[in-house]
C-alpha cells in the first residue's frame, strides 16, 4: 500500500510560493475560509496522478493552472507539483521499485507541455497514471471525493458503478492494462496484415530473384568461357607481340648502326661545313670585291651609254652639218658654173671687142675697162671656187675622221658589254 507522505505546490493555482502539505498518520484536516484554496490542493493531486482534462481542473486550457498573477504580482511561467509516496512495503511497479520513497512530481511550462518524473526519472504520464491505478488511487479515483461527488455516485449507472467496484477490488490497474494489451494485441494483428503483405511482395521478389540468380549463373558460364577465349586470344597477342618485339629489336639495331653511320656522315658534314665557313670570309671578301667591280663597271656602262649618246649626238650633228656642206658645195658649184658660163661669155665678148678694138678706140677703152671688171670678178669667182673647194676637202676630211671616230666607239661599247 502507497501512502501519501508530503505534497509541495510551487506555481500552481493560488499557491504561488513553494507551499508544503505533510500528510501524517491519522487523519489530516485543511481548513479554512471559502475561496483560501483548499479544492486547489485536492485538484493539485488530481493533477499530480495525471490528471489530462483541463475542465476538470476547473480551467479552460491545462495552463490555466500556473499562476496566473494578482494586483499585486506577475504571473508565472511554471507550476509544479510533488507527490513524496511511502513505498516501504514495496508495492510499486516493479521499474520503481527500488526505493522506500517515490517522489512523483509534474511540470508544466507556458507553451510546453507537462513532464512526469519518479525520483527525478522523465517518465510518460501514462507510467504515473498506472503507479496510481495499481494503488487503486488516480484523478478519477474514487476514493477523491469532491463536492458533490457522493451525490453523483449514488445516481450513477451500473457501468460507472462497475468502475467504483473495480477499483475496491484493485484491479483498474489491470483493465487498464488490459485496455493497453487490446491495443498492442490490435497494433500486433495489423503488424501481422503488414507482413502477409510484405511476404507477398517478398514472393514476388523471391521469384524475380530466383530468375536472376538463374541468369547471374549463365552469365558466369559465358563469362567462364569468354575469359577462357580471352587468355587464348591474349596468348595468341603475347606470341604475335613476342615476334613483332624480335622483329622491332632487330629494326632497332640497325637503326642504331644506321644512326652511328648517319652520325659519322653528320660529323664529317660538320667537319666539311666547318671548312667550308673557315673559307667563307675569303669568298665574301672576293664576293665584295666582285660586287665592287660590278658596281665599277655599272658606273663605267652608265658613263659609256652617256658618251655614246654624246657621240650620237654629235655625230647627228655632223651630219646635219655634212648635209649643209654638201648643199654648200652644190652651192658653189653652182655658181662655179655660172661664173665659168659668165667666163665664157666675156672671153667672147672679149673677143668682140678685140675685133672691135681695131675700129674705135674709144670702145677698145671701155672693152678695156670691162675686160678689166670681168677679169676681176672671173679672178673673185676663181678664188671663190678654190676657197669653196678647199672647204669642201676639209669638210670631207671631218667627216672621214668623224667616222672612224664613231666606228671606235662603237667597238669600244661592244668589248665593254662584253666585260659587263
Ligand atoms: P470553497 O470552500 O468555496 O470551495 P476553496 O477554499 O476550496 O473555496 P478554492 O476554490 O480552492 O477555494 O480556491 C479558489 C481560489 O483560488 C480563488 O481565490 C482563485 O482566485 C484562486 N485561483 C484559482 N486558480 C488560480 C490561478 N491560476 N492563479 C491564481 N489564483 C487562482
Amino acid at each position: 500500500m502507497l501512502r501519501f507522505n508530503k505534497l509541495r505546490l510551487a506555481g500552481f493555482k493560488s499557491f504561488v510560493e513553494p507551499t508544503s502539505l505533510h500528510v501524517e498518520r491519522g487523519l489530516t484536516g485543511v481548513v479554512g475560509p471559502n475561496g483560501c484554496g483548499k479544492s486547489n490542493l485536492v485538484e493539485a493531486l488530481r493533477w499530480v496522478m495525471g490528471e489530462s482534462s483541463a475542465k476538470q481542473m476547473r480551467g479552460g486550457e491545462m495552463e490555466d493552472v500556473i499562476f496566473n498573477g494578482t494586483d499585486s504580482r506577475p504571473p508565472r511561467n511554471v507550476a509544479e507539483i510533488l507527490l513524496s509516496l511511502d513505498n516501504s512495503e514495496r508495492n510499486a511497479p516493479a521499474q520503481f521499485n527500488d526505493q522506500d520513497e517515490l517522489d512523483v512530481s509534474r511540470r508544466i511550462e507556458r507553451s510546453k507541455g507537462s513532464t512526469y518524473r519518479v525520483n527525478g526519472k522523465e517518465v510518460r504520464a501514462r507510467d504515473v497514471q498506472l503507479l496510481f491505478a495499481d494503488a487503486a488511487s488516480g484523478a478519477r479515483s474514487t476514493a477523491m471525493v469532491s463536492q458533490g461527488r457522493i451525490g453523483a455516485v449514488i445516481s450513477a449507472k451500473p457501468t460507472e458503478r462497475r468502475a467504483i467496484l473495480e477499483e475496491a477490488a484493485g484491479i483498474t490497474g489491470l483493465h487498464s492494462r488490459r485496455h493497453e494489451a487490446e491495443l498492442r494485441l490490435r497494433g500486433a494483428d495489423t503488424n501481422l496484415e503488414r507482413l502477409d503483405d510484405v511476404l507477398v511482395t517478398l514472393e514476388v521478389q523471391m521469384k524475380s530473384l530466383k530468375k536472376q540468380s538463374r541468369q547471374a549463373s549463365r552469365y558466369r558460364n559465358l563469362n567462364d568461357h569468354v575469359r577462357r577465349a580471352e587468355a587464348a586470344l591474349y596468348h595468341l597477342r603475347w606470341i604475335a607481340a613476342e615476334a613483332a618485339m624480335e622483329s622491332s629489336s632487330q629494326g632497332l639495331q640497325a637503326a642504331h648502326k644506321q644512326v652511328a653511320e648517319l652520325t659519322g656522315r653528320t660529323s664529317a658534314a660538320a667537319a666539311a661545313q666547318a671548312e667550308s665557313a673557315s673559307g667563307l670570309p675569303e669568298l665574301r671578301r672576293a664576293e665584295a670585291e666582285a660586287a665592287a667591280q660590278l658596281q665599277r663597271l655599272v658606273l663605267a656602262r652608265e658613263s659609256l651609254d652617256q658618251e655614246e649618246q654624246r657621240i650620237g649626238a654629235t655625230r647627228q650633228d655632223c651630219q646635219t652639218r655634212l648635209g649643209q656642206v654638201a648643199a654648200d658645195t652644190g652651192r658653189e658649184e653652182a655658181l662655179a658654173a655660172d661664173a665659168q658660163t659668165a667666163g665664157q661669155a666675156l672671153a667672147a665678148e672679149r673677143g668682140g671687142i678685140e675685133a672691135d678694138q681695131q675700129s674705135e678706140a674709144a670702145a677698145e677703152e671701155r672693152a678695156a675697162a670691162k675686160l678689166a671688171a670681168a677679169t676681176g670678178e672671173a679672178n673673185a669667182a676663181d678664188a671663190r671656187l678654190i676657197e669653196l673647194t678647199e672647204r669642201v676637202a676639209g669638210d670631207e676630211a671631218r667627216r672621214e675622221a668623224l667616222s672612224r671616230t664613231g666606228q671606235a666607239l662603237e667597238e669600244r661599247k661592244r668589248r665593254l658589254a662584253t666585260r659587263a
